[in-house]
């Protein structure tokens, strides 16, 4: 596939682009039979929306992850749609359309359980005024150069410059079947690189989340990090500190339930991006002797666990993961209460609370995972000490599947002293059960459906919510 691609380019190549000079001003077009995207491959919905807005006179085009991917050979996450329509004339086409977003304001088209996102084209921040938009609803910038706000539209020039890496600045029109490619996007798709537009370390800068895209793709596709783009992470990685808590829960999901999670991990690490989301477990990483490193090996095995699971089709929870990654830190305050006198269990929900407590200001972990999170903490007291009745009752437990689990995941990182997973293995075999451990994200009791659908919204924009 990467061959065709590369072969298709030659004598096709934009002039290289140096990292901090401007865009090619025209595109380097490639035509339908150059390229491998085929419209059967696109959502009908963002088909529809595409045409609409043509037919309404305005530009449409396909861009990121539904162009990368489809290049790549892979089936896309989600479409995503350019227009130079702004959000309300979008919103003027379309029934169920909605503006979200105050900071970078885009339109969610909904066609069922599918939502197209359609975005306006962005421009330079620095562009002359319209004179009609008050400056602060547009743009805005913090002292350490982060966009705070950017709802500047332009041109599709404009638009490919703002965008983060050139394999994600790729525009597919449903006029002429066309990509459209100012960045020597195809290129990079082609070498397998991660290349940032313009300068890595201001782009890092407006928006720190970057960094972590930058791995994410790293990871997910096995590409390169360009040197230029790659060079400012380490030093730029504790600007993440300033991202607000709930986008940054939601990054680190798409960085670790993505399938290659263990390679993410070791990327953060290595790029020192762990350390400024998770301040507590990297402290207590960073002071394991080799050639234990117990804790580090647990983490590494969840997310093994997590990956292998991920390629099995089955489902995974945040709760298991953030489980493992909170367990240093819970095991260090547990210990610290048992000195001090308290009982295992309690110590056990002692940190577990500390532990979160201390997590949320960088990452908003919802209720609904920090709950079964802490059960499956106590609930290792129960399964390293239960026996005969009272270990069919800790069966019975609606968390006891994943507490298992976690069990395993501690033996294999010689967290436990004495091995007690054989006996909980044997004891289900004698009272069969069929929960699995993902099973608990569930409720417990059958809860109202609320009326409106979770929204894709402020999830994936590149701003602060
Ligand atoms: P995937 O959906 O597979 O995670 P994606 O690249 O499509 O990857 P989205 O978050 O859906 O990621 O974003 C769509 C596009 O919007 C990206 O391809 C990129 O062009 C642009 N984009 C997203 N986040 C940023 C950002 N933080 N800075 C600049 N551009 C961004
Ligand atoms: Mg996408």
């Amino acid at each position: 596939m990467l061959k065709q691609l590369f072969k298709s380019l030659k004598g096709k190549k934009t002039s290289a682009i140096a990292v901090q000079t401007p865009l090619a001003e025209s595109p380097v077009t490639i035509s339908r039979d150059e390229h491998t995207i085929s419209r059967k491959q696109i959502s009908k919905n963002a088909l529809n929306v595409m045409y609409e807005l043509t037919r309404a006179g305005y530009q449409a085009y396909l861009v990121g992850g539904g162009v990368r991917d489809l290049l790549l050979g892979l089936s896309p996450k989600d479409f995503d749609v350019a227009t130079d329509a702004t959000p309300e004339q979008v919103k003027q086409h379309f029934r169920r359309a909605r503006i979200v977003g105050r900071r970078f304001r885009i339109v969610h088209v909904r066609f069922g359980r599918e939502i197209i996102e359609v975005t306006t084209f962005r421009g330079n921040h620095n562009q002359a005024d319209d004179g009609k938009t008050p400056h602060i609803d547009k743009t805005q910038v913090n002292d350490q150069g982060m966009l705070l706000r950017d709802n500047v539209y332009g041109s599709l020039h404009d638009d490919a410059m703002r965008r983060d890496f050139t394999i994600n600045a790729l525009y597919y029109s449903i006029e002429g079947f066309t990509v459209l490619d100012y960045a020597n996007g195809m290129q990079d798709l082609a070498d397998k690189k991660i290349r940032i537009i313009g300068d890595a370390a201001q782009r890092y800068a407006e928006d720190p989340v970057r960094m972590l895209r930058a791995i994410r793709f790293q990871a997910k596709f096995d590409f390169s990090l360009e040197a230029d783009t790659a060079a400012p992470i380490a030093q730029l990685a504790p600007l993440l500190k300033q991202i607000s808590a709930p986008r940054l829960f939601d990054e680190v999901l798409k960085l670790l339930l993505s399938g290659s999670g263990k390679k993410t991990f070791e990327l953060m690490e290595g790029f020192g991006l762990f350390a400024p989301l998770f301040p507590t477990t990297a402290n207590i990483l960073s002071k394991e002797s080799k050639p234990d490193k117990v804790f580090h090996s647990l983490i590494i095995s969840a997310l093994a666990n997590t990956d292998l699971r991920i390629q099995q089709s089955k489902p995974v929870t945040p709760a298991f993961l953030y489980a493992a990654l909170l367990w240093p830190s819970v095991s260090v305050i547990s210990e610290q209460y048992q000195h001090k006198g308290e009982p295992r269990f309690r110590a056990l929900q002692l940190a577990g609370h500390q532990a979160i407590d201390e997590q949320m200001p960088v990452i908003a972990i919802p209720k609904r995972f920090s709950i079964p999170m802490r059960e499956i903490w106590t609930l290792q007291h129960r399964l390293e000490t239960a026996h005969g009745k009272r270990a069919i009752g800790v069966l019975q437990h609606p968390r006891f599947r994943a507490a298992y689990d976690f069990l395993l995941l501690r033996e294999q990182s010689s967290q436990t002293t004495e091995p007690r997973g054989l006996f909980w293995t044997n004891l289900q075999i004698e009272h069969p059960l069929s929960t699995d451990h993902a099973a608990i994200d569930k409720p417990r009791r059958p809860r109202r459906r609320s009326r409106k659908p979770r929204e894709k919204s402020q999830r994936d924009t590149p701003l602060q919510d």
